[in-house]
């Protein structure tokens, strides 16, 4: 199977690739390095001994995604670009709503054009804003804090409007939209430490969740929460990360941040039902892993 990975060269994208060829799949990328670095393919290739195609471009260039849909005959795609930084989206909304969604829009209509019915993509908690109760389903009521959120939010009706509209026509297209969580926060949080809980995730468990995504499409429309059930404080973050990795983690308890819930963990029960997805990987590992990797990629 071949499949198309906008923003592929990102942090979830490259993990995502990583997983796609120790699986087999042939993998095409295409991004424009607007956050990501250009050697990022030859790492990759090295860790896997598996070469892919990278296309450097803009996915709000509707040719040059034509061009690729041309060249390459794409299965599906797992739409990863876009703009996720939620502070800079306060400050510059249009920027937000411009390559977000008009990316997304693109990309659906040169799917349609060349006839490419799977798609995956990339949602996130966020869209839950203050959950009702914990966990979280993936039928609770959806709200946004700020643009980056309410970017995703749109997207997600964008693909429930289409999804139905190409069901009228009777026209099959499958869409699978993964809720991811892990955003991290701090401070007088009605907790039990008085910090941000969260369901951090391992991304390389995030980037198997999208290889069975990808194989298995249960229905015309699908939401899956993507996390570990399970939530940890930013402190007991903190704690894990100084005693695995046996060193001093200095913080700071500052302001807690504008539009932060106290506390934010899935239900992950559908997405193990439906495609049969668990994450394996602690929370020693992540502290571990990441802690690993920074030492490793520290700038020279
Ligand atoms: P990232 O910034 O590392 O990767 C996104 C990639 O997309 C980058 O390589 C960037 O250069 C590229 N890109 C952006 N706009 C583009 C455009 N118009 N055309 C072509 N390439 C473009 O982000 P990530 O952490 O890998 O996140 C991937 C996706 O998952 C994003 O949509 C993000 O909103 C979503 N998400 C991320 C998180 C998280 O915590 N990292 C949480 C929830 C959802």
């Amino acid at each position: 199977m071949k499949v198309l990975l906008t923003g592929g060269n990102g942090y979830i994208g490259s993990h995502t690739t990583v997983e796609l060829l120790n699986n087999n799949f042939e993998v095409i990328v295409v991004d424009n390095f607007s956050n990501s670095k250009r050697d990022v393919k030859e790492k990759i290739e090295k860790i896997t001994k598996k070469s892919y195609k990278l296309y450097e471009g803009d996915i709000k260039d509707k040719k040059l995604l034509e061009n690729i849909f041309e060249k390459e005959n794409i299965d599906a795609v797992i739409h990863f670009a876009g703009y996720k930084a939620v502070a800079e989206s306060v400050i510059e909304p249009l920027k937000y709503y411009d390559n977000n969604l008009i990316g997304t829009i693109n990309l659906l209509e040169v799917m349609k054009k060349y006839n490419c019915k799977k798609l995956v993509f990339s949602s996130s908690a966020t869209v839950y804003g203050k959950p009702q109760s914990l966990p979280i389903y993936e039928n609770f009521k959806t709200t946004t804090t700020n643009p980056y959120g309410t970017t995703k939010l749109f997207i997600e009706q964008i693909l429930t409007d289409y999804s139905k509209s190409l069901e009228i026509k009777n026209e099959t297209f499958y869409i699978t939209i993964l809720r991811y969580f892990n955003p991290i926060g701090a401070n007088d949080y009605n907790t039990k430490d008085g910090t941000g809980v969260r369901d951090y995730i391992h991304v390389v468990d995030l980037a198997k969740a999208h290889v069975l995504a990808v194989e298995n499409f249960k229905n015309n429309l699908n939401i899956y929460n993507v996390g570990t059930g399970n939530g940890f404080s930013v402190l007991e973050l903190v704690d894990t990360f100084k005693k695995v990795n046996n060193i001093d983690v200095p913080y700071i308890i500052t302001d807690r941040r504008i539009g932060d819930v106290d506390a934010c963990y899935a239900c992950c029960d559908k997405i193990f039902k439906e495609l049969g997805f668990k994450a394996i990987y602690g929370i020693e590992d992540m502290c571990k892993d990441s802690y690993t990797f920074a030492i490793n990629n520290k700038e020279k």
